[in-house]
């Protein structure tokens, strides 16, 4: 039986508003099609982590972020190479902004990012938090959906760009319209959820990526009923 490694980072400290769904669906998603799934939780204090298909990571409070801020710094030529050599990231707010090279929050110093994506995250005054769309050229149907919480504001640069582009809410920034980050199989998102048990298309986009071939479709009807549910969904 195939077999796919999933190491999900940090989960005691990022895991806000069900992010962890993510990991389920992932996880679903793959036995579905028979596949294997070994889910490895990567915490604070573990020294040897090996390699893995996939690595996720969820959102958090400014304080949480800096305990991994730190704890990341140990491990960034690692996932440096892990980038390079195609496993696929996945970084929910919080851990979105911890891809990039920094986040600056409105008190204290700046938390050191790994630099996977080209981008840079600074808190805003303004806290973002309601419904977003997302319209999206990496899927078809080609919208994403979730929900946003946060104030940090990220830039993005070089080759990385955007997921999409917001149709309802502020995504990465709120004033240069994209949402979200990709460089190579890296990708960060600012939408909560579970972000992808709404976006079973996304989800299946990240899996084929992972496992370097076509899956068989899934009878999606429920899921992206619920996805249709939301798109452009008030503010
Ligand atoms: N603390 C960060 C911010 O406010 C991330 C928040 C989150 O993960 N929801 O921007």
């Amino acid at each position: 039986m195939k077999e796919v490694k999933i190491g999900h980072l940090y989960p005691k400290l990022l895991n806000i508003y069900g992010d962890g769904g993510n990991i389920l669906a992932l996880k679903k998603r793959l036995e579905w099609r028979g596949y294997n799934v070994v889910i490895d939780e990567i915490n604070v204090g573990d020294e040897n982590i090996y390699e893995h298909d996939i690595y996720f990571i969820g959102g958090g409070q400014d304080l949480q972020q800096i305990e991994v801020s730190k704890e990341l710094q140990k491990h960034k030529d690692f996932f440096t190479n892990e980038r390079d050599r195609g496993a696929v990231f996945l970084g929910i707010c919080g851990g979105y902004q911890l891809f990039g090279h920094y986040y600056q929050p409105h008190n204290g110093e700046k938390l050191l990012g790994i630099s996977l994506l080209d981008a840079y995250t600074i808190a805003g005054n303004k806290r973002f938090i309601g419904n977003v769309t997302v319209k999206t050229d990496l899927v078809e149907p080609n919208t994403l959906v979730g929900f946003e919480n946060h104030s940090g504001l990220t830039y993005l640069s070089g080759e990385t760009k955007p997921i999409g582009n917001i149709v309802v809410g502020n995504g990465n920034n709120g004033s240069d319209g994209s949402e979200g980050a990709r460089y190579k199989n890296v990708f960060g998102t600012y939408l909560h959820g579970s972000f992808l048990p709404k976006n079973p298309h996304f989800t299946d986009y990240l899996l084929e990526l992972a496992v370097g071939e076509k899956l068989e479709p899934l009878n999606d009807e429920t899921e992206i009923c619920a996805h249709n549910s939301l798109v452009n969904k008030a503010y």
